[in-house]
């Protein structure tokens, strides 16, 4: 049984790793290799002058079958890039993967009040993936209501961080693992997870694979 990564930035061959690989809009020689990808413009590459014609190869990508998702999009306060350009790159992002019917991956800093009142009001369907998802319990609550997934690595490493404490109770069912090139393995994080979790890895890699069918409607 496959372990998943759902967003890493580098592909590599794990044993039993399925890898949903992360490209940024100018790299579509990479979807030739073997894997799953998501493809969008981060917030942080948002720039005033490109991000229309961007967003197009965004859109464009999206029509391929291996890219199952799109993102990383989504909005960063700690960048100096423009916060309003960031939100209409989001926002037409947003617009391609809704009408080829695809999940989002979210990359979301200092924004989750934002992106959270939109998704409240907006009354979206597909799910959106919070990767790297570090805020506290009330937003992940919240969130899963609206039916966000939550994707956790490194930070469960740091017991401090809030991504542990919510992890250490958050619905399993709405969970997924990724390595986002941050120095631990898929492996590791698993292992580290049913630790947390006092459960076995055997049963978390039934459970994500599960998520895995269930979000992305494979
Ligand atoms: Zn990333």
């Amino acid at each position: 049984m496959n372990y998943i990564d759902i967003h890493t930035h580098t592909y590599y061959h794990g044993p039993e790793v399925t890898l949903v690989l992360n490209l940024f809009p100018d790299e579509p020689e990479k979807l030739e290799l073997p894997a799953l990808f998501s493809v969008g413009l981060h917030p942080w590459h948002v720039n005033e002058l490109t991000w229309e014609k961007q967003v197009e190869h965004v859109r464009t990508s999206l029509e391929n079958k291996k890219v199952i998702a799109a993102g990383e999009a989504g909005l960063d306060k700690t960048v100096d890039n423009s916060y309003e350009i960031q939100q209409l790159a989001f926002h037409a992002q947003l617009a391609a993967a809704e009408s080829t019917k695809k999940p989002m991956i979210i990359h979301c800093v200092r924004s989750y009040s934002e992106l959270l009142a939109f998704r409240k009001k907006s009354d979206l369907s597909l799910p959106w993936i919070f990767h790297w998802f570090n805020a506290d319990a009330q937003i992940a609550t919240e969130l899963l209501r609206k039916n966000c997934y939550l994707s956790f690595g490194h930070m469960l490493f740091n017991e401090q961080s809030k991504a542990f404490r919510v992890f250490r109770t958050v619905n399993l069912e709405r969970v997924f693992f990724e390595t986002d090139d941050a120095g631990y393995s898929i492996q590791q994080v698993y292992e580290k997870a049913a630790a947390i979790r006092n459960t076995k890895t055997a049963d978390l890699k039934t459970q994500i694979l599960d998520n895995f069918g269930r979000c992305f409607q494979l």
